[in-house]
């Protein structure tokens, strides 16, 4: 088997470094790199634009049949386009940060992202991030890593992704990643949590280079083994 087509699936919660890991894998072994997160935040800022209530999964069925997402991977990752605009800036915000937590709830909404998380990475050669890859998208995945720290840590790391702030902002992120946390953990279809045979690397106390050096050696293995 070549990296070719190797499917890997990195799950975890909000600032763990999925991203990063992603992007790192993507250019070492030569795959595409695809932000599921990015799907969902597409639909939360279509929703926002369109003012149809976050919460409302009947009006959120009918605005999904008109909204056409794509994702487009290139070096520094993925641009988003969102019925052929591209969104790829705005989506970052924080407003469709926290709609795109609550609108990835609603269970024909995730079939649907489903569906076509599938079809974008059947062919192999992907590297999928997300919440439920290893679960839901591709079980069968050929590496599963669930890659998670503790609040405080990716709290603390967002906060210097996003720049200088103040404290009480600090306060601020944490909470908002615990609550969205909290509703990915607890929903009904497709909770976030490690598949039965995905690694679980808690890089709280790890640099990213190690995180990247024991994803490294896992894809490494895998390719070994065939
Ligand atoms: O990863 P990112 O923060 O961009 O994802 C935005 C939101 O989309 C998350 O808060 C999560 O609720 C949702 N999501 C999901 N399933 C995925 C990817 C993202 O529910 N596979």
């Amino acid at each position: 088997m070549t990296a070719k087509h190797l499917i890997i699936a990195i799950d975890g919660p909000a600032g763990a470094g999925k991203s990063t890991l992603a992007a790192r894998l993507a250019n070492r072994f030569g795959l595409l790199n695809l932000e599921t997160g990015a799907m969902y935040r597409a639909f939360a800022l279509a929703a926002l634009e369109k003012r149809v209530p976050l919460d409302e999964s009947v009006d959120l069925e009918r605005l999904m049949t008109s909204t056409v997402i794509r994702l487009q991977p290139d070096a520094g990752g993925n641009r988003v386009l969102l019925d052929g605009r591209d969104v790829t800036e705005r989506i970052r915000q924080q407003d469709v940060t926290e709609a795109a937590s609550r609108v990835s709830v609603h269970p024909p909404i995730r079939r649907w992202m489903v569906a076509m998380q599938r079809k974008l990475g059947e062919a192999g050669g992907v590297v999928m991030e997300g919440r439920d890859i290893g679960t839901e998208v591709f079980p069968s995945a050929d590496v599963k890593i669930f890659l998670d720290a503790s609040p405080a840590t990716r709290g603390e790391r967002r906060h210097q992704q996003l720049g200088p702030s103040q404290e009480t902002e600090q306060a601020a992120i944490l909470r908002g990643i615990e609550e969205r946390d909290a509703r990915d953990r607890t929903r009904v279809q497709s909770p976030l949590r490690p598949a039965s045979d995905a690694v679980v690397i808690d890089s709280t106390n790890l640099s990213m280079e190690e995180v990247v050096a024991r994803a490294e050696a896992l894809i490494t293995a895998r390719l070994a083994a065939r």
